[in-house]
């Protein structure tokens, strides 16, 4: 039996991803637990027109429950949620945060300074790991090890992986990394980011 209110809460965050232009066309995909089932985007179709009849189930173990073919990067959703406490993940590729992932330069302890308080508290330094083939094992299990201390991690080339202990904390999370890369490029080496002893004062205070 499916969880109704799951469904909706799926379904928002898929469309919420679309609209908030965090991907485009058929990338990114997005994923909420549902009791011992994962929610999941399907494979091929845009976040923004997926609906009820889209939505794919997986077992914990990442069978396929029922119809339909899960997102290629499955297997890096199910290893998120290898971590007790994550209820949802979202994949994008937005822009500016993909511009980052990119850069020669990435500094992959900390990817970007750290420019305003929302982004200290919510994201602070983003490990970002190296470029690995989409939908990959290797891929999902760096993501892994590092989301297993982190609610973001940056891929490089590629995109942004956030979660949250609900749908709504995991898409602000994604959209305060794509507003930090945003100012990261607008600043384009101007910026005084935060420094340490101010983001520290922050810890506990939104
Ligand atoms: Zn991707």
């Amino acid at each position: 039996m499916r969880n109704t209110s799951d469904i909706e809460t799926f379904l928002d965050l898929c469309h919420r991803v679309y609209e908030k232009d965090l991907v485009r066309g058929a990338g990114g995909n997005v994923s909420v637990r549902s009791g011992d089932r994962i929610l999941i985007s399907p494979t091929g179709r845009c976040l923004g027109v997926v609906d009820e009849d889209d939505v794919v189930q997986l077992g914990l173990d990442g069978t396929v429950i029922g119809a339909g073919r899960p997102s290629k990067e499955w297997r890096m959703h199910l290893s998120c949620y290898g971590r007790e406490d994550v209820r949802a993940v979202v994949h994008v590729h937005s822009a500016y945060a993909v511009g980052v992932a990119c850069l020669r330069q990435l500094d992959h302890d900390c990817s970007m300074p750290v420019y305003s308080p929302g982004y200290s508290v919510r994201v602070g330094k983003l490990p970002a790991v190296a470029y690995m083939r989409p939908g990959s094992s290797e891929l999902a299990q760096a993501v892994a090890t590092l989301i297993a201390r982190r609610n973001s991690v940056l891929l490089a080339n590629h995109g942004v992986v956030a979660v949250g202990a609900s749908a709504d904390q995991a898409f602000d999370i994604a959209e305060e990394i794509e507003e930090n890369a945003r100012l990261h490029f607008l600043l384009d080496g101007r910026g005084r980011p935060l420094d340490e002893q101010q983001q520290a004062a922050l810890a506990g205070r939104y």
